[in-house]
């Protein structure tokens, strides 16, 4: 039982959903690849384990962490209190903001001018927060916002170029990703009243993996694997 167990703690099974450029996306080879996977990658080369890649729906990888089907999360994720009432996150390696993307003739120009009209969000994302509804909203008060959950980002976007949505909230690195594509028909508006901070979550209490993750992740920012990473990936 010891070997089987020394072999199981050298690969970290790692939850990403592949949906969110440059993050994570699908790459050329069919294999999820961004700045998360090489991060992970690049932390364990550091501190001695191989990473697997679980890709799956963003809203579950909190729930696949706390059960067990995962030993850690790099996935663009926001450090929030109601996550962290299930996980544990690494030290923030991204500071980020939400964006706003619509039509070129839209006259949205900031969160609060979507009240009342039909967003799309990627389901279960820090923009779906900001977006619906409720009692802790204080910029999107009208009860009649209607709030359309797609499980990737792009579908909202096709949502928005066909008129399905007024406005697509989203991270603002792939809000640029996405209006890149569209350079035509959209435009990002940026609404940055709040930042937000990326981490890798691992499960509550796995203190073992996360000094390991902490530890990687200051040392690739040390050597300077970490911006290189960026420079690669996000660039300036
Ligand atoms: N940063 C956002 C969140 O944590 C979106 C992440 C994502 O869609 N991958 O909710």
């Amino acid at each position: 039982p010891t070997a089987s167990k020394a072999q199981a703690t050298d690969v970290l099974t790692v939850g990403t959903n592949a949906e969110f450029p440059p993050f994570e996306y699908i790459g050329n080879d069919g294999q999820p690849d961004g700045f998360d996977m090489a991060v992970i990658k690049a932390i364990g080369k550091e501190e001695g384990f191989e990473v697997k890649i679980s890709n799956m729906e963003f809203k579950s990888l909190v729930a696949s962490l706390s059960t067990g089907s995962l030993d850690a999360v790099i996935a663009g994720m926001t450090v929030t209190e109601d996550r962290q009432k299930s996980v544990d996150f690494s030290d923030s390696y991204y500071t980020a903001t939400q964006c706003i993307i619509v039509k070129k003739d839209s006259d949205v120009t900031k969160l609060a001018d979507l009240n009342g009209k039909k967003i799309g969000v990627q389901e279960g994302t820090t923009g779906d927060l900001l977006c619906t509804p409720g009692e802790d909203n204080e910029v999107i008060t009208d009860s009649k916002t209607d709030v359309q959950r797609f499980k990737k980002g792009t579908d909202a976007v096709v949502a928005l170029n066909n008129g399905g949505v007024d406005a697509v909230v989203i991270d603002q690195n792939p809000a640029e990703n996405f209006v890149s594509k569209n350079p035509d028909t959209l435009k990002l508006m940026q609404d940055d009243t709040s930042t937000e901070q990326y981490a890798i979550a691992v499960q509550k209490g796995d203190t073992e993996t996360l000094n390991k993750i902490n530890d990687g992740l200051k040392k690739i920012k040390e050597n300077g694997t970490f911006d290189k990473l960026v420079a690669q990936y996000i660039g300036g």
